[in-house]
């Protein structure tokens, strides 16, 4: 069994995301919900290929990956997982939670998701499943009500703590702004950490492919 020093079971956070690129919106609310939840440790999984995302072009998964580890790096209790992106075919939660379920034993999981994806888990796949895996924690995030309203119904009869909602500091970044932002040679600085402007730039992610020479500059 995963126990902490303390002898109680691990809590283990699993912040789930495209990261396209990983910004400093997801690592506040990592960091806030690792907090607030006494987590021992936040594993970030980028997603393989998001069945949400299906209508536009995400960056390899490699790409996200490495821009991941560079973005947590610097933090003890933040690692990253190659589940997803290791996974052949379109990505679901379920599967996520069960792989790690299997590599972190009976540690406690807390799912970490902003206000605008927490409302429509019953729209995932085999979301009954969900909640026997992993405990929710909805985060705050600016532009978007966070509502559990229409999970009421299913939350009837679980225990209490099956979702939780959380104020995390409001960051107003979107990777899609800052896809955008790069895509016109805005700056993205401050918006991303250091290290993920440096990699945005030396991989030319989101450039429009006429703005790339062939030399990659
Ligand atoms: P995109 O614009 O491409 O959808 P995104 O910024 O929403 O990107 P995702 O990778 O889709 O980032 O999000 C991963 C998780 O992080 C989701 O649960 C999302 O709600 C949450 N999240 C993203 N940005 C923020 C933010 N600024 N504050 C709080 N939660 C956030
Ligand atoms: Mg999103």
């Amino acid at each position: 069994m995963e126990s902490s020093p303390g002898g109680r079971r691990r809590r283990l956070g699993v912040m789930g995301g495209t990261f396209d690129p990983i910004h400093h919106g997801h690592l506040v609310a990592a960091s806030e919900v690792a907090d607030l939840f006494d987590l021992d440790e936040v594993v970030f999984v980028p997603t393989g290929n998001p069945w949400q995302k299906a209508s536009r072009r995400v960056s390899q998964p490699e790409d996200r990956y490495l821009m991941t580890v560079i973005a947590t790096a610097s933090n003890p209790r933040f690692s990253v997982s190659r589940v997803d992106i290791d996974r052949p075919g379109t990505t679901f939660t379920v599967d996520t939670l069960r792989d790690l379920r299997a590599q972190h034993g009976d540690a406690d999981m807390y799912f970490i998701t902003g206000a605008d994806a927490i409302s429509t888990i019953l729209t995932w796949q085999r979301w009954e499943e969900l909640f026997e895996l992993a405990k929710f924690v909805g985060v705050t995030r600016p532009g978007y009500d966070l509502d559990v309203g229409p999970l009421e119904e299913i939350l009837r009869g679980r225990p209490e703590d099956t979702v939780s909602v959380v104020e995390v500091p409001a960051l107003a970044i979107s990777s899609t702004e800052c896809r955008e932002r790069a895509a016109r040679s805005r700056p993205v600085w401050y918006l991303v950490p250091d290290g993920v402007v440096q990699y945005i730039a030396k991989r030319n992610l989101y450039r429009p492919a006429h703005a790339v020479r062939a030399d990659g500059t």
